[in-house]
């Protein structure tokens, strides 16, 4: 439950005390897919809304690259696909899979019913600026970066806001709907007391970087050794991810793999590289 230090009273305007403070319609909490979509929408709509995220810019290493026919018709029903497209993205018809040493189709979109017959890779900072800039030629819209919301403003039992700090110090956003969209681990849900559903899942995957070798095939995947490899291309290195046991990645740890600031760096001696048993 949200503690009595979240209870605040209606804050009155203009008196140059506590913290800078703004009034909007709606606070989107989180600048992620989810945030700024929404936060695009509402402004699109009309809606006043504040966008709040707590990192400086949407570079966030090792995120999503892959997005999917639907989203892409999504864009296209929102009229922002060619622009979308424009962009520096690759397009991928079909997903194949390496099977010791052979290679195999395992998905083909050109048989989907959607506007692009293709999963498109664009790296996940790349599509939250593009969605940033067009949700920003609406007066509606406000992104305020570097700000991490650190509890709930609340009237009585309502929700009216959020308090958050920014390098500047304290700010206070009321809002008449707060919306967390601050990811899965969102403080906003926490301090809402909302429920949350968990489910259970035996596995955890496992990403690290791999320099990238030119002879290396265009494959998405590989599978052997009783192993699956995930291989997304990054120009100079590949972004993989292999799915382990849950609890289990303490058995890779001394054999050699260091975790890095971004992730885990395997020494490319051969492709794919052998995994510890
Ligand atoms: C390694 C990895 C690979 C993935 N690959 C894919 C893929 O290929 N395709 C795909 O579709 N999905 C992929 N996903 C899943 C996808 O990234 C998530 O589903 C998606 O990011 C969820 O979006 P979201 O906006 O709900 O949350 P998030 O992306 O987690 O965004 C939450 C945002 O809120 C901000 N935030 C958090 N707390 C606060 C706070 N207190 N105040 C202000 N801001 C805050 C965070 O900085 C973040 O920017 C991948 C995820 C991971 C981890």
């Amino acid at each position: 439950m949200p503690g009595e230090s979240e209870t605040t009273p209606v804050p009155g305007p203009g008196l140059g005390l506590g913290p800078r403070s703004w009034d909007t319609q709606c606070c989107v909490v989180g600048g992620g897919p989810a945030g700024m979509m929404l936060g695009y929408l509402l402004a699109r709509a009309g809606v006043e809304v504040t966008v709040l995220e707590k990192h400086a810019d949407f570079f966030r290493d090792f995120r999503g690259d892959t997005i999917h026919p639907a989203t892409t018709d999504v864009l296209a029903e929102l009229g922002l696909l060619e622009e979308f497209l424009s962009l520096p993205h690759t397009e991928i018809p079909e997903l194949r899979l390496g099977i010791d040493g052979q290679t195999f189709g395992l998905v083909d979109f050109r048989h989907l019913p959607s506007r692009c017959k293709f999963m498109a890779f664009m790296p996940q900072w790349d599509f939250l600026t593009f969605l940033a800039t067009q949700a920003m030629q609406y007066p509606a819209f406000r992104l305020e970066m570097s700000t991490e919301a650190t509890g709930l403003l609340r009237h009585g039992e309502q929700v009216i806001g959020v308090r958050a700090r920014t390098p500047q110090g304290e700010v206070e956003i009321r809002a008449d709907l707060t919306v967390a969209c601050d990811g899965r681990f969102s403080l906003i849900r926490e301090h809402a007391d909302l429920p949350l559903r968990e489910f259970a899942m035996p596995i955890d995957v496992l990403w690290f970087r791999v320099p990238r070798s030119e002879d290396a095939p265009p494959t998405l995947g590989y599978l052997g050794g009783g192993q699956i490899v995930l291989a997304i291309d990054r120009g100079d290195y590949w972004q993989c991810g292999t799915i382990i046991g849950k609890g289990t990645l303490r058995r890779f740890r001394p054999r050699g793999w260091p975790p890095s600031a971004t992730g885990w760096h395997v020494p490319h001696r051969s492709w794919p590289p052998a995994w510890p048993r």
